[in-house]
Order: C-alpha cells, then sequence, then structure tokens
C-alpha cells in the first residue's frame, strides 16, 4: 500500500534540490505571490510593475496630477509590499517602471504621449524615468516606505540601463528621495548590448547585481524584434553573439563580486541553464512553471562540473 503523508509532515513547499546557484521565480502581478513562493524559489528574480501602473487605467503623469503623488505612492507600495510579505525573508527583486509609449497610450492621459515610430527603441525604462524625475521618485519614495516597514528583502532593480552614467544618475535620485544606495541592494539589468559592453564602468557603480534581461538583450543584439512574426524564427536567445555578451558580464561581475543573474524568459530552457551555471552565474529566475525543472537541471550540471573538476 502507498504511503500517503498525512498533512502535518507534507512539506509545504515541494522538496527541491539543494544547488549553490539560486532559483528565483519571475512574478508580473502581485496576485500571483502566493502560487510563486510555494514553488519553493530563492526568491523573486523579476517583479514588474508595470501592471500595476498600467491597470491604474492613466498615465503615471496624469495619475499624479489627478490623485496626488501619495496616492501613486501607495499603489507601488501595496504591490510590492503584496509579494514581500508572502516572500519574506526572501528577497524580491522590484524593478521601476519600463512601459513603452504604446502601451501608455490607451490610457487615459495617453494622448500626450509622443508617437513614436519605434517605441521599444524609445522613450523607456531608465531614460522615461531620468527625463521624468518626478513618476520615478515617487517609485523611489515607494521603494523608500517599504524599508521603513521592515521589508529589508525588497531589492531595486533598473531597466534598460546602458551606462554608468544611468546608473550613476538613479543613484543620485536614490539618495533625494532619501536612500542611501550603500544601504540598500540594488542593481541594473543588462538588457541591451551597450550595458554588457559597458560592464567594466557599471560594475565600479556600487551595483550590487546584475540581472540579464535576455528578452530585450537578444532583440537588441541580433536587430529582431521581439514581438514580430516574420522574424520570431531569427529570436534565438542562445545564439553565440547573445551568449558572448553574456558569458563576458558574468566573468567581469565575478571578479568584482557583482551578483548575476536572468529574468528573461531563456532562464526557463534548460540550454540556457546549462550555460549560465558552466559560467558562474548566481542565480536564475525562472517562471512560476519552470522553477522546478530549472532546479533540477541547475543540480545536473552543478554536479557535472563537481565531477568533471575532480577527475
Ligand atoms: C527582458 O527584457 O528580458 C525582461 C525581463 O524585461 P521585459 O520582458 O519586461 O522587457
Ligand atoms: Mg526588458
Amino acid at each position: 500500500e502507498e504511503f500517503e503523508p498525512t498533512e502535518e509532515v507534507r512539506p509545504k513547499t515541494p522538496v527541491k534540490p539543494m544547488t549553490a546557484t539560486e532559483v528565483k521565480v519571475n512574478v508580473s502581478i502581485p496576485e500571483a505571490a502566493e502560487r510563486a513562493a510555494a514553488t519553493g524559489a530563492d526568491g523573486v528574480g523579476l517583479l514588474r510593475i508595470e501592471h500595476m501602473v498600467l491597470s491604474l487605467g492613466q498615465t503615471p503623469e496624469r495619475y499624479i496630477q489627478r490623485n496626488g503623488r501619495r496616492a501613486y505612492v501607495d499603489e507601488i507600495v501595496d504591490g510590492i509590499r503584496e509579494v514581500a510579505e508572502e516572500f519574506y525573508p526572501r528577497p524580491v527583486r522590484a524593478r521601476t517602471l519600463d512601459a513603452p509609449t504604446d502601451e501608455f497610450k490607451e490610457l487615459e492621459g495617453g494622448d500626450e504621449e509622443p508617437n513614436e515610430h519605434n517605441p521599444m527603441l524609445g522613450w523607456r525604462g531608465i531614460r522615461r524615468s531620468l527625463d521624468k524625475p518626478d513618476v520615478f521618485r515617487a517609485e523611489l519614495a515607494a521603494f523608500r516606505r517599504l524599508y521603513d516597514m521592515g521589508y529589508d528583502n525588497v531589492e531595486l532593480m533598473l531597466p534598460l540601463v546602458n551606462d554608468a552614467a544611468d546608473a550613476d544618475r538613479a543613484a543620485e535620485l536614490m539618495r533625494e528621495e532619501d536612500i542611501d544606495p550603500n544601504a540598500i541592494t540594488w542593481g541594473v539589468m543588462i538588457e541591451t548590448p551597450a550595458s554588457a559592453l559597458r560592464i567594466e564602468e557599471l560594475v565600479e557603480t556600487g551595483i550590487d547585481f546584475a540581472s540579464f534581461g535576455t528578452n530585450d538583450l537578444t532583440q537588441y543584439t541580433l536587430a529582431v524584434d521581439r514581438n514580430n512574426e516574420n522574424v520570431a524564427d531569427r529570436f534565438d536567445e542562445l545564439h553565440p553573439a547573445v551568449l558572448q555578451l553574456i558569458g563576458s558580464t558574468i566573468q567581469t561581475c565575478r571578479e568584482h563580486d557583482v551578483a548575476t543573474s536572468i529574468c528573461g524568459q531563456a532562464g526557463s530552457k534548460p540550454e540556457m541553464v546549462r550555460f549560465l551555471v558552466e559560467e558562474g552565474v548566481s542565480s536564475i529566475s525562472a517562471n512560476i512553471d519552470a522553477v522546478r525543472d530549472v532546479q533540477h537541471e541547475a543540480k545536473r550540471v552543478e554536479q557535472q562540473l563537481l565531477l568533471d573538476s575532480v577527475r
């Protein structure tokens, strides 16, 4: 007769293999936090705030104008808090706003958005944040409030950074919002070839981590629109050019004690997991449904590396 564990002895989270590589999970909506936490992931590698913002039905500028900055800060605090609470003390890496202008167009206030031929190459992520610091500063104020509330597991991640100037300016704005970059865990996404090529200067800005956004890194490295079905077969996250940028970035980061991670879709692919673990990545963030497979694949590769090293 098969053994059926009772409620008491059944582990709350699935038994997972112990890996040196941390395996985390991506969360796009706070409502998914419970399911994400139940995977046994070591934390959240990417918490997108786009959904929290776009669901307001107004552009952030319009929302702040109508409802006040405080209301915008509250929305971000509530969204991040739901996930940080569920995962505490496991780290939750929340990313500041990164939505292209075309996604704001349908919202109230969207008529004031610029018309861009290439929104993906346009005014998004850290670019918009630095140009329109009012919205960015309100997001930083949300992080500040979360730290004050005791959520020291919240980490801050900046999207679409190109170079040290972007990171330095962001750090300056953090200080203006009473956040000491040296006292928190913060980092940048590596999702443009520029950021991978300029990693030597980026590691000097005080970042604690660099996280590969392979959706964009692939798009920009191969000049293949990630949303264009005509070139979908050319969208290859494992292309040698992409892997070369990732590999060299990991090496530089390791030399400077900066953690590395992946939070793009490719982190859920076994081939990418193999490559990253062999390169010595610190953590891998996968989709909820892929966490378990990634844990096991990471374990397999780690064991193989260990066997190879003693041979
Ligand atoms: C990425 O580019 O890989 C990423 C994780 O960011 P997003 O998909 O939100 O652009
Ligand atoms: Mg991206």
